[in-house]
């Protein structure tokens, strides 16, 4: 997971939500369709504010769902987003391209593992339609991590999933750690640990977050590949030198990973293998 600046325009200003509507129903030949949306745009304004100020509180399961809104019907609302800022060479897609373009390395903040490849409505379109076109509720997401997704909500606000805009604190310090299995090949699984002094809603959010993109699972199916591309050089290393030079050598990979990225599923996998003594006595291969 990483965090993410608020979404900003090419001159480094905030993106204004009232701004993003304006341009997204720029186009628009239907006169009656505009006279509606534009009836609208202060309550697409306001709800992008209580967005704001729900989002920095950690509330935001608690914003309430919207159809219709004044005239305009929940698709029609929904449209302006599908055919409007998503669609390839309308004028608003250029706002849909940076927010897009904003991860580093292209990974995706949900997963830090995918491609960055869409864009998720944290709170779903479907049940928030007024927030269709809100630019802080639209996250960089891979495919797979919208899929996992889809238009699920938190009911409970330890059951939110990290919002990369809002919720850095799980950036400042390691809570993500996995452990060696001792099966044949050697598995990892994969646990939060966060640190004792975090209230216990970072931690729960923290699980929520794992659970709603099924990260242990992914997690733990990169590691096993990472592990058969390894074994070679472990086995020589062991061969050579012993059960403690392979532990050095983890725990130096684990260092590396843990320097570029916080909590990255590598820096967990190889530090959890360097504190694994049956796992650097050799069995770390195939018999
Ligand atoms: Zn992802």
């Amino acid at each position: 997971m990483k965090s993410l600046p608020i979404p900003t325009d090419e001159t480094g200003n905030q993106y204004a939500a009232g701004d993003v509507f304006d341009l997204c129903i720029s186009s628009i030949s239907d006169a009656d369709l505009v006279q509606r949306l534009e009836a609208i745009r202060p309550d697409i304004v306001n709800a992008a504010n209580l967005y704001n100020i729900a989002g920095n509180a950690a509330n935001l399961y608690a914003t309430p769902r919207s159809d219709q809104v004044g005239n305009v019907t929940g698709k029609e609302l929904k449209s302006i987003y599908s055919e409007r800022l998503s669609k390839i060479k309308h004028p608003a897609r250029r706002i849909y391209d940076k927010i897009l373009a904003a991860p580093k390395l292209g990974r995706c903040p949900l997963c830090d593992n995918g491609s960055v490849g869409t864009l998720d409505h944290y709170l779903p379109k479907s049940a928030h339609t007024v927030l269709s076109v809100t630019p802080n509720n639209l996250v960089p997401s891979c495919w797979p991590c919208q899929m996992e997704k889809r238009a699920d909500t938190a009911a409970t606000q330890d059951q939110q999933t990290l919002h990369p805009y809002f919720d850095s604190f799980f950036e400042s310090e390691t809570w993500l750690c996995a452990r060696v299995i001792q099966t044949t090949p050697p598995t990892f699984e994969y646990y939060i640990n966060p640190p004792a002094h975090w209230p216990p809603l970072y931690g729960q959010r923290l699980e929520a977050h794992m659970e709603a993109f099924n990260l242990k699972f992914h997690y733990g199916n990169n590691a096993a590949n990472e592990l058969s591309g390894i074994r070679h050089e472990l086995k020589k290393l062991y061969d050579g030198h012993g059960a403690s030079a392979v532990t050095a050598h983890l725990l130096e990979a684990a260092i590396s990973w843990e320097k570029a990225f916080t909590n990255s599923w590598t820096g967990a996998m190889y530090r959890g293998a360097s504190q694994s003594q049956w796992f650097c006595n050799g069995n770390f291969y195939l018999i």
